[in-house]
């Protein structure tokens, strides 16, 4: 007969001395995309112990999502379910104390006050358009925003911790705000404009969607001095993973002056945060 550690889901997880999950547990998390980076993120959100979690997402189901997500059926193509349900269902199928919602629908249509109703963002966006709002709006309500993003065996994970950090925009280049205004989709609803298909394959797609979920874990449990600062990025090719550090740009839009004020009295004290 197993004892009774054993029948707790989280006795592994409780062995952790850090990891805090009644504090996790509790916290209401916002994920924006529900593709593949939002299928391997929903499931290690719900293995982890996160049980509120919100999804959104506009995009059905189609073939060519399958060799990547979890949650996803030949069923679910062949009638084009809304994506965000059915990862919201998975969650739940994974964790049934989990209150999984979807919400179908624009992420540009949602009011600004929404981010007020959740403790962390999670970024699971393929374009950059849409990680610019999500980036900005988080940033405004004062929330920590994961961003994750990849390019075939290429990833990266941003994570933003408002008021006094760098955000995601703080590292985009000019080409970036070139199409920042421009909106494309991998199933071509609503395209105005479409960039290359990326290069998309599994197992950066884990990495990058565990390291996001490692930076909630850690937000969550109130231990921000061990959160990323403030990118991950991971060369699946040449076997390379390291932590590089996005300078707070002045010239984005973001920061308030009183933020930049701090960021470059850090910068001349030569402290690192
Ligand atoms: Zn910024």
């Amino acid at each position: 007969m197993p004892g009774a550690v054993d029948q707790d889901t989280f006795d592994r997880s409780r062995r952790v001395g850090w990891l805090n999950l009644d504090a996790i547990f509790r916290t209401r998390v916002l994920m924006i995309g529900a593709g593949a980076l939002g299928n391997e993120v929903g499931k290690c959100l719900a293995l982890s112990g996160f049980r509120r979690v919100t999804v959104v997402d506009m995009d059905h189901v189609v073939g060519s999502n399958l060799n990547r997500c979890l949650f996803f059926t030949q069923e679910d193509a062949r009638t084009g379910s809304k994506k965000a349900e059915v990862v919201a269902r998975g969650i739940m199928d994974i964790s049934p104390d989990a209150r999984a919602r979807a919400v179908v629908g624009r992420l540009e249509d949602l009011p600004g006050s929404f981010y007020d109703g959740f403790d962390i963002v999670l970024g699971c966006l393929d374009n950059i358009a849409a990680r610019i709002h999500a980036n900005s709006h988080a940033y405004h309500a004062g929330r920590p925003y994961i961003d994750g993003g990849m390019e075939g065996f290429i990833g990266r994970v941003m994570a933003c911790l408002p008021p006094d950090g760098p955000c995601v925009q703080c590292g985009m280049n000019r080409s970036h705000a070139k199409v920042a205004n421009m909106r494309f989709s991998c199933t071509g609803e609503g395209v105005v404009f479409h960039e290359p298909r990326l290069a998309a394959e599994i197992t950066t797609t884990s990495i990058v969607s565990a390291v996001m979920v490692r930076e909630c874990l850690k937000i969550a449990s109130g231990r921000k001095d061990m959160t990323l600062r403030n990118t991950f990025y991971y060369d699946g090719q040449r076997n390379v993973a390291e932590e590089m550090e996005v300078p707070l740009d002045p010239r984005c839009p973001n920061h308030p002056p009183q933020v930049l004020q701090v960021s470059e009295n850090h910068i001349m004290s030569g402290s690192v945060q």
